[in-house]
C-alpha cells in the first residue's frame, strides 16, 4: 500500500482533487498508526497533511474524508435511549468551561447527551483535563457502560477510546506538530468524523472567532461553520453552529480545577452572567434542533429555567457520581500554590484581555501541555480579578497567576503582562454570540 502513497502526496501537491480510494487509504494508514501498526510511515502522512493544508480540498473530498474518519472505528448507537440525542462541541477556546455546564443543562431539558471529549491542545483547554481534577472520576468506559450511563442520567462526559474514530488521534497529533491544524477540510473531517461516530442526531457546535480561536477571522469562522453544517447534514444529522467571540477568555477562570469551580458556580446560579447566558443560548439551540421545544423562544425559556432552578446542577452531580467522582473531596482539596498578580501598568480603562496570550500564559504556568507527555498542574492557572471593560488605577491587580514553581510563575507573568491593554476610552461591551447558522 505504501508504494503508491508518494503518488497521492504528489497529486495533492499538484492541486488535484483526491479520489475516494486515495482518501480512504490515507485514513486507513492513520488508523493503523493509532492502533500501533505502521502501514505508511508518519512522515508520509504528515507530508500529505501539509499538501492538504496548502492546496485545500473541495467539499466532496472533505465529505469523503469525514465519512472515512467516522468509519475508521465503530459508529456508536444508543439502544434503549428514548430521548433525542444531542451532542455539543467547541472548536477550542481559552477558559471555555462551557461543556461542563451545557451537557447537564441539555440533559435537564430532556435530551440525551453522549459527550466524548478530548484533552487540551496548544493554548486551548480540554474538557477531560478539567474533569480529571475531580478525585475518583472515571472517564474511560466501554460502549455498553456508556450506554448505561446515558440511560441513567441522560448524559456523560468521557474520553473517546480507540474504538471511536481512531484515525483522528493520529491525524490530530501529527497536525499539532506539523503546523497543519488550521486547515478547513481537516478540521471538518476531525470534528464531524468524531461526532458521526458518537451517534447523536443533532449537533450544536460552538465555532470560536477572534484571537485565541482556531480561525481568528470572521469570514474563515463563517466558512468553517457552513462546512461543518453541510457535512453533518449530508449524513442526515441536524446541525446548528453558533459563532462566538474568543478575543478574550470566557468567565473568570482559566485552568483546570479552577474551571470546574467556575462551572459549579454557574450551575449554582452565581458566577459570570455572560457565560451563563452563552450556556443557555447553546443549550437552547440544541433543544430546538432536537425538537424538544416548538420555537427558539420556548427553547431559551426552557434552558434558562433549568439552569435557574438547579436542575442542571442536580444532573451534573448525578453524572459525576455515576462516573465515580467525589465532588465533596474536590471542593475540600488543598489548592496551595505560589501566586503573583499582573498589575495595571497605568490608570485607565481595561480595553483588552487577549485570549491567545492568556492561554499561552496558562500553558506556561502548567495548566496545559507543550509536549504530549507533559504532566499538568491541575491547580495552575489564571484568574481574571478585574473584568475587561473596568476602570482601573495604576498598580491595581488585574490577573492572578497560580503555579507550583517560581520559574513557571516568572514565565507566566512575562507572557500575561502582554495580554493587557489599558486605554483612555471605555470599550464597548463584548457581544459573545456573533451569529447563529441554523
Ligand atoms: N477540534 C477537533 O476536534 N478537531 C479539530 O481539528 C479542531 C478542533
Ligand atoms: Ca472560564
Amino acid at each position: 500500500m505504501s508504494s503508491n502513497f508518494p503518488n497521492i502526496i504528489a497529486r495533492k501537491r499538484n492541486g488535484k482533487s483526491l479520489r475516494e480510494g486515495e482518501l480512504r487509504q490515507f485514513v486507513e494508514a492513520a488508523t493503523a498508526l493509532t492502533l500501533g501498526k505502521e502501514t505508511v510511515p508518519a512522515y508520509q502522512i504528515s507530508a500529505l497533511l501539509m499538501a492538504i493544508y496548502l492546496r485545500g480540498m473541495d467539499f466532496k473530498e472533505t465529505l469523503t474524508l469525514t465519512r472515512a474518519i467516522a468509519d475508521s472505528g465503530q459508529r456508536l448507537s444508543w439502544p434503549g435511549v428514548e430521548r433525542p440525542l444531542v451532542d455539543k462541541h467547541s472548536t477550542g477556546g481559552v477558559g471555555d468551561t462551557l461543556s461542563l455546564i451545557v451537557v447537564p443543562l441539555l440533559a435537564a431539558c430532556g435530551a440525551a447527551v453522549p459527550k466524548l471529549s478530548g484533552r487540551g491542545l496548544g493554548h486551548t483547554g480540554g474538557t477531560l483535563d478539567k474533569l480529571s481534577a475531580i478525585p475518583g472520576l472515571r472517564m474511560e468506559f466501554s460502549p455498553s457502560e456508556l450506554n448505561d450511563l446515558l440511560r441513567r442520567n441522560g448524559c456523560f462526559i468521557a474520553g473517546h477510546g480507540p474504538e471511536l474514530a481512531p484515525a483522528d488521534a493520529t491525524l490530530y497529533h501529527l497536525r499539532d506538530v506539523t503546523a497543519t491544524v488550521e486547515s478547513l477540510p481537516l478540521v471538518v473531517g476531525s470534528i464531524i468524523g468524531k461526532k458521526l461516530a458518537a451517534g447523536a442526531d443533532s449537533f450544536v457546535i460552538d465555532v470560536k472567532v477572534g484571537r485565541g480561536a482556531l480561525f481568528p477571522s470572521q469570514p474563515k469562522a463563517l466558512r468553517l461553520a457552513r462546512w461543518l453544517k453541510r457535512a453533518a447534514e449530508a449524513e442526515g444529522r441536524r446541525c446548528v453552529c453558533v459563532i462566538t467571540d474568543m478575543s478574550a477568555p470566557l468567565g473568570r477562570q482559566i485552568g483546570n480545577a479552577n474551571e470546574v469551580d467556575e462551572a459549579l458556580d454557574i450551575l449554582g446560579g452565581s458566577g459570570s452572567a455572560e457565560v451563563a447566558a452563552l450556556c443557555v443560548e447553546l443549550a437552547a439551540q440544541g433543544v430546538k434542533a432536537a425538537g424538544l421545544a416548538e420555537s427558539i423562544t420556548a427553547a431559551r425559556a426552557l434552558a434558562s429555567s433549568k439552569l435557574a432552578d438547579g436542575s442542571a446542577r442536580e444532573v451534573f452531580g448525578k453524572m459525576i457520581a455515576a462516573q465515580g467522582g467525589d465532588l465533596t473531596a474536590f471542593l475540600r482539596r488543598g489548592k496551595e500554590r505560589l501566586t503573583a498578580a499582573v498589575p495595571a501598568p497605568r490608570s485607565g480603562w481595561l480595553r483588552r484581555l487577549d485570549a491567545l496570550t492568556i492561554g499561552q500564559a496558562a500553558v506556561a504556568l502548567g495548566a496545559g501541555r507543550r509536549r504530549l507527555d507533559d504532566e499538568l498542574d491541575l491547580e495552575a492557572g489564571v484568574e481574571i480579578v478585574t473584568p475587561r471593560g473596568a476602570k482601573v488605577s495604576e498598580g491595581e491587580p488585574l490577573l492572578l497567576l497560580r503555579a507550583n514553581s517560581e520559574e513557571r510563575l516568572r514565565e507566566g507573568l512575562a507572557l500575561a503582562a502582554g495580554a493587557v491593554t489599558i486605554g483612555d476610552e471605555q470599550p464597548t461591551q463584548r457581544q459573545l454570540v456573533r451569529r447563529v447558522i441554523r
